[in-house]
């Protein structure tokens, strides 16, 4: 007999970089977090096309559903490809199966239009029923007045707000830009470098944070909800539990796995309907202690809002080998952009 839990959510996505993997190395190697995002991610996001997005969000959907994650909670970006990109992402969740909280992040890194458009998409997913949060990007690209933008809107459409905050010194200056700011709906992502406190949820990524030798979070020493995220690494959120608890560890040997068990479980205050899902795993018992020193385990049945959507560890909704190999097309098209 094998157990069961509830949904798991991936608190932090980014599901534009499914098609990341092996891609093409960047024109020279980059030496720390600020090249990362210049040489890699975004020459990677102004080459998205809306087909782009879709099948990078169908196949990290589909990767979600067969870790039992069955809802994630995603941070977009494609400045050539803004209008309508919500929906693309929504809609490729939906039709694997998977729930989607999703949020364009607003940036002023391509110029007044850029930002204006990404505040539109938000606005405008949100105010046709879209599920979401507004986006913004992190502080260190961002004007205040665009910032003023993202909070003002946020109010008004009584949402939170999903940003980065801190995850690298290079946003240092987050925690004084957010001081007045930041709301306890908001989601704050990595949070670093981030010295005072700010209210909000705090997603912690801690295998992204390791890649990006940005340092470490400390999340047991936050007063805030602690949630965790994937930053875009695949959504096998029992994966970064286990990164998660590792890395706690180094830097504190007394530490248990239930206090991560803990962060992966408050992920259901942002998406409440997982407590409902259900997950049977390939291993038994579900617990931390267990949980922490086994790799490998993997969901072999889940339902989300009464319906099948995986079976013997395969997606009833959608064809698995199809949106593998479409995947892999279109990221060979979204490589050539480059
Ligand atoms: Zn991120």
């Amino acid at each position: 007999m094998n157990a069961t839990t509830q949904g798991l959510v991936c608190a932090h996505h980014h599901l534009y970089s499914s098609l990341a993997r092996g891609m093409p190395p960047p024109p020279r190697t980059p030496t720390n977090f600020t090249e990362i995002l210049e040489l890699v991610w975004w020459r990677l996001d102004a080459a998205l096309d809306l087909e782009s997005i879709r099948w990078s969000a169908m196949l990290g959907a589909l990767e979600a559903l067969e870790n039992g994650t069955t809802a994630i909670v995603d941070h977009h970006a494609s400045p050539n490809a803004i209008e309508g990109s919500l929906d693309v992402i929504a809609d490729a969740c939906a039709e694997v199966g998977v729930r989607s909280v999703c949020c364009y992040e607003v940036t002023d890194r391509n110029g007044l239009d850029g930002a204006r458009a990404g505040l539109a998409e938000n606005e405008r997913f949100l105010r046709a029923g879209g599920r979401g949060l507004v986006g913004a990007h992190a502080c260190f690209t961002l004007s205040d007045e665009t910032l003023e933008a993202v909070c003002g809107l946020a109010a008004d459409l009584g949402v939170g707000v999903h940003i980065h905050v801190a995850e690298d010194r290079a946003d240092a200056e987050a925690g004084a830009r957010l001081a007045d700011r930041s709301r306890p709906e908001w989601l704050l992502a990595h949070c670093v470098h981030l010295e005072s406190d700010l209210p909000g949820t705090i997603a912690h990524n801690p295998r992204s944070n390791m890649n990006n030798a940005v340092g470490y979070a400390h999340p047991a020493a936050r007063e805030n909800p602690i949630v965790l995220g994937s930053d875009g690494i695949g959504a096998s959120m029992l994966d970064e539990f286990r990164v998660a608890f590792v890395r706690l560890r180094e830097s504190d040997v007394t530490a248990t796995p239930e206090t991560v068990w803990e962060w992966l479980h408050a992920g259901t205050a942002l998406v409440p309907e997982v407590a409902n899902d259900v997950v049977t795993w390939s291993y038994d018992p579900m617990d931390p202690w267990y949980l922490a020193y086994t790799p490998g385990v993997r969901a072999e049945r889940v339902e989300i809002d009464g319906q099948v959507v995986l079976d013997g560890g395969r997606p009833t909704r959608v064809d698995g080998d199809e949106i593998r190999a479409r995947a892999r097309e279109e990221a060979e098209r979204l490589w050539q952009r480059m």
